[in-house]
Parts: C-alpha cells; structure tokens; sequence
C-alpha cells in the first residue's frame, strides 16, 4: 500500500549534507537501490498506482532516473526511453536548457524516440525544484509523447517542485 511503500523508502534513503555543495542535503537513495526486496516492492508500487495499462513506455532522466525507469519497463512489458544530458546522444536530438542555480543545464532525446500519440511515465529519484521535471515533460512532449504520469521516489516538498509543474499530476512515493 502507498503508506506502507512511504515506509520503505523512508527506511532506504541516507541523507548527505553538503553534496555537492555547501548547504544541499543530499538524498542517496542508492541504499534502496541495493536492496532487491525493497527495490521490487518500491517499482510494485509505482507500477500499482499507475495501473499496468496506463502507459506504452518510460521515460528515465539521467542518471539515477534509468534504474527506476528499466524496473518498470521490465516488470510492465512497455520499453525505456533516455532523457540524457547534453552530448551523449548519437543521433539528431531535441533539447531543452533550463536555469540552474548556478547556470544552465540541457537535456535531450532522439527526435525518433515515441512513436505518436504512445502514453509516456516519466520517472526520476528525486524531485527538487522540478527544474529538471519541467525541462523533461517539455522535451517529450515536443518530441511527440504524450506524458500520462510523473513518479518520483522522493519529494523535496519545501523546494516547490509540484507548484512549479502544475497542472501536471506529480507522484511522489514520500514526500519530506
Ligand atoms: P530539480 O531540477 O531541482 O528538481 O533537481 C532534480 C534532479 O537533481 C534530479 O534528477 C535529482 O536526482 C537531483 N537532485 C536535486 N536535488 C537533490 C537532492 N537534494 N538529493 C538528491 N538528488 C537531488
């Protein structure tokens, strides 16, 4: 059940202070990762609150965004699209800069990535300003998806990242 899977991840997840930088706390939820009974019950989840037939493929946001993204493909039967940092993709590319605290970041997918009108998830690890959320959301819906569902594993709910994508439907498992 939702609160129950809440649990887990509150369990899973080490807080790092100054990472990267002064004053970030940094949520590492490789810990839920690693661990193969909370991971499969933590992508369960997700995969039950959307419903198995909500969506024709996942979108990952690179980089921590690709684990969770290949689980729920796998477990649902739909493929993996990566949303990828500037530069790593090999054929022609949409891109989408957003503001950074300091300076800019770019995120791209192949122009061919959906096919039209496919039901697109999107999911990441952690939701933080949705600065990256909203550059993604944009970037597939300009590459021709139409995104059905947003899910991260955790929420940062005092950097404002759902009030920034609504009236996008954001899905946190936890929510701090
Ligand atoms: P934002 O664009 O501010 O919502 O930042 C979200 C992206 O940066 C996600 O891909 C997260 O993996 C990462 N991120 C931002 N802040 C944190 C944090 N405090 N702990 C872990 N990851 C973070």
């Amino acid at each position: 059940s939702g609160p129950e899977v809440a649990r887990l991840v509150a369990s899973r997840v080490l807080d790092v202070p100054d990472f990267p930088k002064p004053g970030v706390m940094f949520k590492d939820l490789m810990p839920l990762f690693a661990d193969g009974k909370v991971f499969r019950e933590v992508i369960d989840g997700i995969v039950e609150y959307h419903g198995r037939d909500a969506f024709d493929v996942v979108v990952g946001i690179e980089a921590r965004g690709f684990v969770v993204a290949a689980a729920i493909a796998y477990a649902t039967g739909v493929g993996v699209v990566p949303v990828r940092k500037a530069g790593k993709l090999p054929r022609p590319a949409h891109s989408v800069s957003y503001e950074l605290e300091y300076g800019e970041a770019t995120l791209e997918v192949h122009e061919d990535a959906f096919t039209a009108g496919h039901r697109v998830l999107v999911v990441d690890d952690v939701l933080a300003t949705g600065g990256t959320a909203e550059a993604t959301l944009d970037l597939v819906e300009r590459a021709g998806g139409t995104v059905t569902g947003f899910t991260v594993l955790l929420e940062l709910g005092f950097l404002g990242g759902r009030e920034r994508l609504t009236p996008r439907p954001v899905h946190a498992l936890l929510t701090v």
